[in-house]
């Protein structure tokens, strides 16, 4: 059998909201531990730039800005490992978790910061320019900037498609929105407020078959209507994905409230307690309305600071 670690606090997940926890606490003397997951850093290590996190002027891209975070957490002394939490069992006082490698770890105090992860379609010409940062993004309010002046296509037909294809009505030209069914899931409002902007063309009915470019990114896209099977070709420099996100949260599930979707719910709203005395939640894993670095970064203060308050009552 392992040897059990004990620790006041252990922090699950590396985004913005994960180190911010971690600084606090460390600074408050928690001796945090982190497990830094299987997508280090987070989200943000998929952005280019970042230009909206304020202390940042000239802008930071997202990997360094992780990086530098992750210093900060460090500096600390705040014990970062690799790896991730794979099985946890809250049933008890002391909070049970286990790593892929094999520890086993009592945590007085957990704040889970696992975050979500956005849905892409999957295609490999997609992928390739994601990847590539070369002009395929799933977060308009993150990326939209770059596109100013330019004509870009956003897939979903959402609440979020909604937002973010009228968030980026303001800065482009043109903004095509490729809609799957012959009607929207967003709520009406949202729908009707992209159907009155003179410069969002939708395109019911219609599915990407490829994101097209070359070697500096997107040049366009080529679509197909799954009614007629009619292809044609939409030119564009920016690929928008808003097919929804799905919160890192199903190793939680069987201890921790969700809604439908999986995020975390607060137990108290304005604080960051769980349903379990003792688990916090920060950043993406409780929100699916604001998703920002920063508010992440506010939620992981909050956590630590929620952590530390839950700590100083048990220890009287
Ligand atoms: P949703 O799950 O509500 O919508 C996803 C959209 O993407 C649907 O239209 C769906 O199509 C489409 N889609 C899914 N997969 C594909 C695919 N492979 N190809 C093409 N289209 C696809 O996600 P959202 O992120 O929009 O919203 C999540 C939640 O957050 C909702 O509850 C929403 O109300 C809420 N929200 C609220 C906001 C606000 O009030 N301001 C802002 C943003 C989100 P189909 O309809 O055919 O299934």
């Amino acid at each position: 059998m392992s040897e059990i670690e004990k620790t006041n606090c252990l922090i699950i997940g590396s985004g913005p909201a994960g180190y911010t926890a971690a600084i606090y606490a460390a600074r408050a003397d928690m001796n945090p531990v982190m497990y830094e997951g299987l997508q280090p850093g987070g989200q943000l290590t998929t952005t280019n730039e970042v230009e909206n996190f304020p202390g940042y002027p000239e802008g930071i891209t997202g990997p360094e800005m992780m990086i530098e975070l992750k210093k900060q957490a460090q500096r600390f002394d705040t014990d970062v490992r690799p790896g991730f939490i794979e099985k946890v069992d809250f049933s008890g006082d002391v909070h049970k978790c286990w790593s892929d490698d094999g520890k086993e770890i009592h945590a007085k105090t957990v704040i889970i910061a696992t975050g979500a992860s956005a849905k892409y379609l999957g295609l490999p010409s997609e992928q390739k320019y994601l990847e590539m940062g070369g002009g395929v993004s799933a977060c308009a309010v993150c990326d939209g900037f770059f596109y100013k002046g330019q004509e870009t296509v956003i897939v979903g037909a959402g609440d979020s498609a909604c937002e973010e294809a009228h968030y980026l009505s303001k800065l482009c030209t043109k903004v095509t929105m490729l809609v799957r069914r012959d009607e929207f899931r967003a709520s009406k409002i949202m729908e009707d407020r992209v159907k009155k902007t003179e410069n969002i063309e939708i395109l019911f009915n219609t599915e990407t078959e490829e994101v097209l470019g070359d070697d500096n990114g997107v040049t366009g896209v080529r679509v197909i209507n799954n009614k007629t099977k009619e292809t044609h070709e939409i030119p564009c420099t920016g690929f928008f994905v808003a097919i929804g996100h799905k919160p890192n949260t199903d190793i939680f599930k069987d201890y921790l409230n969700t809604d439908e979707v999986g995020y975390i719910s607060y137990e108290q709203p304005g604080t960051s307690r769980t349903n379990v005395a003792g688990v916090f939640v920060a950043g993406d894993a409780a929100d699916k309305t604001y998703r920002q670095a920063v508010t992440a970064a506010g939620t992981g203060c909050m956590a630590a600071l929620d952590a530390e308050r839950y700590l100083a009552a048990l220890e009287g």
